[in-house]
């Protein structure tokens, strides 16, 4: 008998700390970040891609603090950010205290900051608002003496965590997660790998400066989708030369991919062939396009022609198998009807919402 065994292993059991009202860590649902790109004391500007973030589906979003200007920017971006807040600030102690006074998370790498004192007055500041320190090592920008000793190697950016780890912690400071980004996939997976079993502080995912969509989603699948398999990673960014929305909707996609997120479509489409009589490509574009919105865990499968289109359709919640002018509509296995081409994708569409009105109904009563 063959033994089925299943490759999602147990998420690594690490301490929850809150970004916001957004739990890390422990059993809290992964959760996605993304970053803005205005100039953060633009509030204007700033605000419209939070707001764009929050609508792409957009967990916590993170801001460039680079000055007194963007600093002071923070009170009132917190004010009007549909979305916890974290102040990104490397090197200037100063701003990273001001940030403090509003936001709900701060990223630097204590090493960075300069002498202890100015380090426990950050660590001090954030503890007095119960707000947590993201620890962001970047195989890229290491400490000189770690890039001296190891390169800009998994053995650098852990040694550098832990060092950084420890500076905070010789002050009580413990409201913690660490990231450990580098431009490739092994040295990402390398660092976070290593560094998993010596601490239990939340991991926040990301392969840095990934490149533009096609690059990044291919790198960010292989390290952060390997991870997740894994059961290692509390949180997590894509990073993408391109749109906002874009980091969502890959982030998004990982996680339901790898296992880590139920909820949202699974869609299943045919590479199509010689057999098929259909538009099947403009078909898919506009079913993936049309179930956008549903939350509800549905897999959907589109398929060219009825030969792999029944035995997927037992899967899936609902399904097209496209024929000679006409196809079959597919709900949990059974055929709903057969109905000319133009109407299926209306009315693929419709049953999907149906099915995801009954899933709410049932998730309400329970
Ligand atoms: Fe070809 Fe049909 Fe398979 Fe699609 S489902 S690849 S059309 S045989």
């Amino acid at each position: 008998m063959v033994r089925e065994r299943s490759i999602l292993q147990e998420r690594v059991k690490t301490k929850k700390i809150f970004v916001g009202d957004v739990a890390i860590g422990g059993d809290a649902p992964i959760s996605v970040q993304s970053m803005t790109f205005s100039k953060t004391a633009d509030i204007g500007a700033t605000k419209t891609q939070i707001d764009r973030l929050a609508l792409a589906g957009c967990d916590i979003v993170r801001v460039a603090v680079s000055d007194h200007e963007d600093a002071n920017a923070l009170k009132e971006l917190k004010r009007l950010s549909p979305l916890p807040l974290v102040a990104d600030i490397h090197f200037r102690y100063k701003l990273a205290l001001i940030a403090a006074q509003s936001v709900d998370c701060i990223r630097i790498n204590p090493g960075n900051i300069g002498s202890k004192e100015k380090i426990k007055a950050v660590a001090d500041a954030c503890a007095e608002r119960g707000i947590p320190i993201r620890i962001g090592v970047n195989g890229g920008s290491l400490e000189e003496m770690f890039e001296q000793k190891y390169g800009a190697t998994p053995k650098g950016m852990v040694e550098s965590a832990l060092y950084n780890i420890k500076l905070l912690e010789d002050f009580g400071f413990t409201n913690i997660k660490v990231s450990l980004k580098a431009s490739d996939v092994e040295r990402t997976v390398l660092a976070y790998r290593e560094l998993r079993p010596l601490v239990e502080y939340p991991f926040h995912l990301g392969v840095t400066e990934a490149g533009t969509l096609f690059h990044s989603m291919i790198k960010s699948s292989m390290a952060l989708g390997g991870l997740l398999l894994e059961g290692i990673g509390d949180t997590m960014r894509v990073s993408i030369t391109g749109e906002l929305e874009q980091e969502v909707e890959v982030a998004r996609a990982i996680l339901k991919y790898s296992g880590r997120q139920k909820e949202g479509v699974y869609l299943i489409s045919c590479p199509t062939c010689g057999r098929i009589e259909a538009d099947l490509v403009s078909a898919v574009k506009r079913v993936e396009e049309r179930v956008k919105h549903i939350k509800a865990p549905l897999q959907i499968s589109v398929m060219g022609c009825a030969v792999n289109a029944l035995g997927e359709a037992k899967h899936a919640d609902i399904a097209i198998a496209f024929g000679h002018g006409d196809g079959l509509i597919i709900k949990k296995g059974e055929i709903l009807c057969k109905l000319p081409e133009e109407e299926l994708v209306d009315r693929l569409v419709e049953e999907a919402e149906k099915l995801e009105r009954e899933y709410l109904e049932d998730s309400f009563k329970n």
